[in-house]
This record gives C-alpha cells, structure tokens and sequence, in this order.
C-alpha cells in the first residue's frame, strides 16, 4: 500500500493554471476530504481519466477555488498507481493553499522526482526512459528535446533489451555445462555464439560512440574565445549573444575570470566561454583568469582566437596564438573590420581566418555558418543517443565484458570464467535499465529531478 504524495507540478510565477498532482493508493479519499464535484458524485466514483469540474475548500470549508480535477485508476498512469490531478487557476497563494489543505487531508509533500521513481519502481518506466524525463524538461534546444522524447519512450530500452536477451540465451547454455560437465557445446553453437556476441560488442560500442554527440547535444559545443585583453572578445560574445552579458570596457584585463553563455549557431548549440586575455600579468586574480583561460581553450571543442585586426601583433597575441595552435581545434579571427587594417590574414597562422567586426556585426553571420557547418551532426535525435555518462559508463562496461568474453571462448579458457564475463556484461547493462540498479544510485538518479515530476 503506498501512502499519498502531492505536489505542486507547475511552476512558481502566477499562471492561466496551475497543477496540483498526487498519486498513492487512496488519494481519491484524500481529495474528497477537500474537493467536491459539481455532479455531486464522490471523487472516488468520479468517471475515469475524465477533466471534471468542482469546487475546492480550505481545512475551513471556505471556497479556494473553481477547479477541474481527473482521477486516473491503477495501474495505467503515469506512476502505476491511483493518481489525481487538479487543474487550479495558476495563483501562487491559491496552489499553496490547496497544498496544505491536502496535507490536512492526509498527503505527503512529494520529494524531488519521486512521482518518476514510483513509475519506475512500479514497472511503468526503465531507468533510460526515467532519466530521460529530467532531460526533456531541462532540454533547451528543439534536438534535445526530440532525442529525449524518444528515449521516454524507450528507445534506448529496445536497444539494450534484445542484447541483453542474446546473453541470457548464451548464459543459460553455459548454465547447463557447468552443471553437466559431461555434456559440451557443440562447435557450431559455439560459433552462433561467438558471432552473437561480436554482434552485441559492436553494437553496445557504436551506442558508445554515440556519447561525443550526446555530451554535445545536452550541453553543446564548447568553445573558448581567447586572445590578448583589448582584441574585443566580450564584445564579440555579447554580439553573438545578443545581449550585454559582459562589461566591456576599453581598459585592457577588465575580463578577470571565464564567463559562460549559451549560444545557439542554426540547430547547433553552444558554450562560449570569454576568458581572461592572455598575457603576462603580476596581479595574482588575473593571473588566476589567464590560467583559466588557456584551460579553456584546451578543453574546447573549438577555439577561436580573437586579434585585433587594427594594430599589429604583439608579443602577447603571438602567446595567445600558440595557447589556441595548442587546443583541439582553432580558427582565428580578425576583429575589428571596421577600422583601416593593420594586419593580414597571412600572418596568422591558422587555416580557417575569419575578418568579422563586433562593432557592427559585420563577418559573424559567415562565422556562425561556418560553426553550424562543422559541428551539425549527421546522426538524427532518435533517441539512440547517450546523453548521460552513467549510461556511457555502463555500456563501455558491457562491451568491454563482452569482448572479453570473446578473448576467453577463443583462448579456449574454462566455461565459468566465459560465464564470468557475459554475467559481468548483464549486470552492467541491467544497470543501464535498471533491472539490477543498486537502491542508493536509483535515489541519486531521482533526487536530480524536480518536485512534483
Ligand atoms: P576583450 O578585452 O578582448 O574582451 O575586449 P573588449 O570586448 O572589452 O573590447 C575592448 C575594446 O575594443 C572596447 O573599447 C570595445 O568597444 C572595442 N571593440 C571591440 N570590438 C570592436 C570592433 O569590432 N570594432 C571597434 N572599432 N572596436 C571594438
């Protein structure tokens, strides 16, 4: 018997509605006590699934509110269990209210995520399709979305299920000669299996491979500006930003530390970081800020390094230059176009070279082209992209058993120590489901989660 949880499921600001959701074995008992319905029917009777109208009271049968209210029976709801939502007007005071009117009534204040942990422990969800509910509700591109979307509704589940099927069937093979040591698997069992678990090595390494783009999709293209202070790289953020996130100042050092921004080139989303202008410096923050910014620029998927194009390079650009020559990958651009040049595109030396003006906006369409071009990926938002390092984790984990699964049944080595290792990959990948998941990683997963979700 589960006790009734309630929470306010919609957010904080004054609203046209807002939600109030509770979910538990007699929560149409529980909001009786507070709601009655314009029909005159008790709650629990109420019609199934269906938005009904009534009225809502405080502890003091005083009127709160007109609300609409849908009772959903077990098991088909989202938890798996008797579930009510009431749809208020969307008033801060008049949520609250409900709230403790319900408490009153005999419901709990719902922990963070623990309606989503109800579904999974009730059987409605695996785990991937859990995880991926807090993904689509922080999601802030339309990709984002759509590959969480499909993961709530288990795409990355029917990835992993038949792998995890194939090894069960191998597994109970080998079962079956560790008990009857006289009986052996015949050669072409053997090979069906070796091939299947090859085939379920490559395919649990390709989802792995999935993991740069999935890291890139959810957080987006990290790219670290750097250059020497003055060269414009806080107005060039603020202009591709479209907003004056950063004091630009024409006193050189102004930015002192990192300053992040989510920026989005076409479909493709991305990190800018500004960071501190890289030169010498005796000031110990600053310094910290120079340091900072030359990590930045070598955990950067991109970096841009920023000169200013109207006066010649200096011993302090020419620092900057082999901090971003040292990164992953780097363009360079000649800031402010606007004024008359005093240095060429030539003299830097970086393939790709960008003359753009934060000023007036001029060359940045061509430079936010260039960065939608290069890193838009071709692989669709299906939901069969990792987004998540514990599900990375556990996948490399799985192939890495399987492959040496395949190392031991070529060797020749024993059946148990076969065995050892398909088992080590099913229980990697009932991690990743969820079947086998240890209690206290399944709270750290749902704490994550918001109330009421
Ligand atoms: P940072 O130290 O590299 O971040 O440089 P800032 O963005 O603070 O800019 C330093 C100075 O250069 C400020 O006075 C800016 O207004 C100026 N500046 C930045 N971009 C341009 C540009 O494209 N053209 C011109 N003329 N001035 C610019």
């Amino acid at each position: 018997m589960s006790d009734v949880i309630a929470a306010i499921a919609t957010g904080k600001a004054p609203c046209a509605i807002g939600i109030i959701r509770l979910s538990g074995d007699n929560c149409a008992e529980v909001v009786q006590r507070v709601f009655r319905l314009r029909s005159g029917v008790p709650v629990r009777d109420a019609e199934n699934r269906k938005l009904l109208l009534g009225t809502l009271f405080d502890p003091q049968r005083r009127m709160l509110d007109q609300a609409m209210l849908v009772y959903a029976r077990a098991p088909h709801t989202y938890t798996g269990e008797d579930t009510v939502e009431l749809q208020c007007h969307g008033s801060p005071a008049v949520l609250s209210a409900a709230l403790d009117a319900l408490f009153l009534a005999g419901a709990r204040q719902a922990q963070p995520g623990e309606f989503t942990k109800r579904a999974f422990l009730n059987g409605r969800l695996d785990l991937t399709s859990a995880e991926a509910v807090i993904d689509l509700i922080e999601a802030q591109t339309a990709d984002m979305a759509a590959n969480a979307a499909a993961q709530v509704g288990g795409a990355l589940e029917r990835k992993i299920t038949p792998i995890y099927d194939s090894l069960t069937d191998i597994c109970s093979h080998y079962h079956a000669v560790i008990d009857y040591p006289d009986e052996d698997i015949p050669e072409f069992q053997m090979q069906s299996f070796l091939q299947t678990l090859s085939d379920a090595q490559a395919r649990l390494r390709a989802l792995y491979a999935t993991c740069e783009r999935g890291r890139i999709l959810k957080h987006g293209v990290k790219i670290a500006l750097i250059g020497r202070p003055n060269t414009g790289k806080s107005s060039l953020l603020n202009a591709l930003a479209g907003c004056d996130r950063v004091i630009v100042t024409d006193q050189a050092g102004t930015t002192r530390d990192t300053v992040e921004e989510l920026v989005r080139f076409g479909s493709v989303p991305a990190r800018l970081t500004d960071t501190a202008g890289i030169r010498e410096t005796d000031d110990r923050i600053e310094a910290l800020g120079v340091a900072r910014a030359k990590n930045a620029a070598e955990q950067a998927d991109l970096t841009i390094l920023v000169c200013d194009g109207s006066a010649p390079l200096t011993e302090e650009d020419q620092r900057a230059i082999r901090a971003a020559r040292g990164s992953k990958r780097a363009i360079a651009l000649l800031n402010k176009s606007d004024l008359p040049a005093a240095v060429g595109a030539d003299e830097l030396p970086f393939a790709t070279v960008f003359s753009v003006s934060a000023l007036n906006g001029t060359g940045l369409d061509a430079l936010a082209r260039y960065i939608e071009t290069e890193f838009s990926q071709e692989l669709p938002c299906d939901g069969g992209i990792l987004t998540n390092t514990r599900q990375a984790d556990a996948v490399r984990r799985a192939a890495d058993a399987i492959g040496q699964a395949v190392a031991a049944i070529e060797a020749g080595v024993t059946p148990d120590a076969v065995l050892t290792q398909i088992e080590a990959a099913m229980a990697a990948l009932g991690e990743l489901t969820g079947r086998t998941v240890r209690e206290d990683i399944t709270n750290r997963i749902f704490e994550r989660f918001c109330v009421g979700k």
